[in-house]
């Protein structure tokens, strides 16, 4: 199996080489992308010798070249990035980076007949619904690699559609679950960065804080699975045990579980039907301790309302969120802004942003341009 892996260097990135390397023998990777940790790219350039790697800028192309021994075509800039996509001798396109910048190298994938393997769900909550269309006009296989998302697609199982009463979208509540209002409206980047459950990059783990991380994967499931709002209920899970559940018509309802351990979905978005044989560690019953479940805070947590209401607008919403929640994660990361500023900006935003159809990319430009002139003045 030939393989790229855009993002690399990042904690999906890292995590698919280390399943790679240990599970998937007959594994080629002809494609590699970092972004500003050439530190962490040039060994995995001198390990597995791809066709092609990608980096920003002549600087970085510099500090590789200095760290490497692998002669290899290294492109730059976002039509590198989308060149990368398209490399002619991969078979599956892992889309491990983060934020908007996930989005056109899917679509180049996808136009270049590749299968992919999705990590980064700000594609489906840009564009979910012209990503969707082109991979079914293109025969292309979009695989899951979020944990609740690979959950439901394995608790689906290819079952009928008519079948599905709901599916479970399971939340660990993140670092701030049950803490008061004025203790999370005073938490630092510092406090936000600390996960209970899972070791994960800077963005998604303050997504997770927020809670927009589970608003994103709402959208995610609705685009994935072709669901409608109102099948998908979100439930917090404070153990990260079950990573999610389908239940079906006659009241039957299938969990997936394990440990919070990323390289299991990652794996079987790469080899699924097939289990491959791992040493990863087991999920042992009666060491585990009890399984909790409560309502979501939508109170002290006012993105994923937010997300939902954007869920349920569609539109070029959802693409405007995406754009506004990237830029404040970013400030609140520098400490710029506080917490409940994250979704104060966002509800400021959709209070004068008037909601467009999504017929084409242009649309999608147009609105996140909106946002970023929307942001350019705060
Ligand atoms: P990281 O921040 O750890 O990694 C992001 C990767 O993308 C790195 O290789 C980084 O390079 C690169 N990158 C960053 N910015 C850009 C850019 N503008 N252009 C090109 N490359 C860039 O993120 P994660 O691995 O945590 O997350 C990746 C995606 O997977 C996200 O969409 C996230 O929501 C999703 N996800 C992550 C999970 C996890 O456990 N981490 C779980 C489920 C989903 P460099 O490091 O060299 O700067
Ligand atoms: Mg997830």
């Amino acid at each position: 199996m030939n393989i790229a892996i855009l993002g690399a260097t990042g904690s999906i990135g890292l995590q698919t080489i280390d399943a790679v390397r240990s599970c998937i023998s007959d594994a080629k990777i002809t494609v590699l992308s970092g972004y500003k940790n050439m530190a962490a790219l040039a060994p995995l350039v001198d390990e597995f010798k791809p066709e092609m790697v990608w980096v920003p800028d002549d600087e970085a192309i510099t500090n590789l070249t200095e760290l490497t021994n692998h002669p290899c075509e290294i492109l730059t800039g976002e039509s590198g990035l989308i060149a990368c996509a398209a490399e002619s001798k991969a078979q599956v396109v892992v889309n491990a980076l983060v934020g908007r910048a996930g989005l056109a190298p899917t679509l180049a994938a996808i136009s270049a007949g590749k299968n992919i393997a999705l990590a980064n769900k700000e594609t489906l909550v840009t564009a979910g619904e012209l990503v969707m269309s082109r991979a079914r006009e293109k025969n292309i296989r979009i695989t899951p690699i979020d944990s609740e998302h690979s959950a439901i697609w394995q608790c689906l199982n290819g079952s009928q559609e008519r079948d599905i009463e709901k599916i479970i979208l399971t939340a660990s509540g993140g670092p701030f679950r049950g803490w008061r209002r004025e203790k999370i409206a005073a938490a630092t980047a510092k406090d936000a960065l600390r996960h209970p459950n899972w070791d994960m990059g800077a963005k998604i783990t303050i997504d997770s804080a927020t809670l927009m991380n589970k608003g994103l994967e709402l959208i995610e499931a609705m685009w994935l699975f072709a669901q409608p709002l109102e099948n998908i209920e979100i439930i917090v899970h404070p153990q990260s045990i079950i990573h999610s559940m389908v239940q079906y018509k006659d009241g039957s309802i299938l969990a997936q579980m394990g440990l919070p351990d990323m390289r299991l979905p990652i794996l079987y978005a790469l080899t699924a039907p097939k289990r491959t044989q791992t040493t990863f560690p087991r999920l042992d019953f009666l060491k585990c301790g009890a399984l909790t479940f409560e309502p979501p805070n939508l109170k002290n947590f006012p993105c994923l309302a937010l997300a939902i209401h954007a869920a349920k607008t569609g539109g070029t919403l959802p693409a405007v969120m995406n754009y506004l929640n990237e830029w404040a994660v970013a400030q609140y990361l520098h400490n710029k802004i506080s917490f409940y500023d994250i979704s104060e900006i966002m509800d400021k935003a959709f209070g004068i942003y008037k909601i467009k159809p999504v017929t084409s990319l242009a649309d999608i430009h147009e609105a996140e341009g909106w946002a970023e002139s929307f942001v350019s003045k705060i």
